[in-house]
C-alpha cells in the first residue's frame, strides 16, 4: 500500500469540495471522493483532479448510515487509513418556516448535519488506532448569524459547529484535530440558483464587495487539515470576505 497521507472529502466532485480535492491532489494526498448523483463523471473529474496520485470515487449517500460505512469500508480496503476527513457534502432546501415542509428541514439535517455524523463515526476508529488526525467540517456564516429563509440549513451549520468542538474535545488526547471552515458567499452550484438581483444585494453586504472562490475555501481547509497544523483544534474560521465580524 502506499505510504502517501489519504484524504476523504464528502461532496468532493463538485463546488467547494472539488477545489479542495483539488488542492489535496497537488499535496501528493491520495484521495477519496465521495458524490450522491448518479450522471458524475469520474473519468472526466479523474483527468481533471489526479497529480501523482490515486483517487478512490465512491458513490454514497452520507445522510444514510449504513452507506457512509460502507463508504468508509471502500476507503480502508482501499488505502488502508484515513488521514484527512472533509466533511464536505451539503445540500439547501430554503424557504420561510411558515412555508417550509417538514420534509425539507429533515433532508437538511439528514444530509449535513447527520451526514457529518455518520462519516466522522465510521472514520473515527482508524485515526484513533494511528493516533494522529485531522478533521475538517464545512459550516457556514448564516450557522453563526441565522439566516431568514434558511431555519434548516442554519441550523444544521450550527449543529455542525457544536458536534465538532464536543469532539475536538473528546479526541484532543489522540491527536487528533478538529476545526470547522465557516464560509461566506461562494461561487457555485449551490448560489447560481440566486437571481443577479439577490447576489447583487449579498455581494454588497460583503466588505470585499464579492463572493469568494471554492479555492479560497480550499486553501483554508488545507491550512487547517493538513500536516502544519499541529495546534488548532476546536476553532471556526470564517472565511467570507468580512462578512461576519
Ligand atoms: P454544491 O456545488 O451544491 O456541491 C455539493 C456537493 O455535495 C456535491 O458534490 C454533491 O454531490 C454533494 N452531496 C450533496 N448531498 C450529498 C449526499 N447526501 N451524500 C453525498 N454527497 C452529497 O455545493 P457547494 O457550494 O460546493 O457547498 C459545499 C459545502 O459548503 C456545503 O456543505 C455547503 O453547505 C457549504 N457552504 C457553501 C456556501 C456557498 O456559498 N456555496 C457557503 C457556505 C457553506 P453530487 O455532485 O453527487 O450531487
Amino acid at each position: 500500500m502506499s505510504d502517501k497521507k489519504v484524504a476523504l472529502i464528502t461532496g468532493g466532485t463538485r463546488g467547494i469540495g472539488k477545489a479542495i480535492a483539488k488542492i489535496f491532489s497537488q499535496k501528493g494526498y491520495n484521495l477519496v471522493l465521495n458524490y450522491v448523483s448518479e450522471n458524475t463523471d469520474i473519468n472526466k473529474l479523474e483527468k481533471e483532479i489526479k497529480n501523482d496520485n490515486e483517487i478512490l470515487f465512491v458513490r454514497a449517500n452520507v445522510s444514510k448510515y449504513s452507506e457512509a460505512e460502507e463508504l468508509v469500508k471502500k476507503a480502508i480496503e482501499k488505502f488502508g487509513k484515513i488521514d484527512v476527513l472533509v466533511n464536505n457534502a451539503g445540500i439547501t432546501r430554503d424557504n420561510l418556516i411558515m412555508r417550509m415542509k417538514e420534509e425539507d428541514f429533515d433532508s437538511v439535517i439528514n444530509t449535513n448535519l447527520k451526514g457529518t455524523f455518520n462519516v466522522t463515526k465510521n472514520v473515527i476508529p482508524y485515526m484513533m488506532k494511528k493516533r494522529e488526525g485531522r478533521i475538517v467540517n464545512i459550516s457556514s456564516v448564516v450557522g453563526v448569524s441565522g439566516n431568514a429563509g434558511q431555519c434548516n440549513y442554519a441550523a444544521s451549520k450550527a449543529g455542525i459547529i457544536g458536534f465538532s468542538k464536543s469532539i475536538a474535545k473528546e479526541l484532543a488526547s489522540r491527536n487528533i484535530l478538529c476545526n470547522c471552515i465557516a464560509p461566506g458567499f461562494i461561487g457555485t452550484d449551490m448560489t447560481d440558483v440566486l437571481s443577479d438581483e439577490v447576489k447583487n444585494n449579498i455581494n454588497n453586504q460583503i466588505p470585499l464587495k464579492r463572493m469568494g472562490s471554492p479555492e479560497e475555501i480550499a486553501k483554508s481547509v488545507y491550512f487547517l487539515g493538513g500536516e502544519d497544523n499541529t495546534y488548532i483544534t476546536g476553532q471556526v474560521l470564517n472565511v467570507d470576505g468580512g462578512m461576519l465580524m
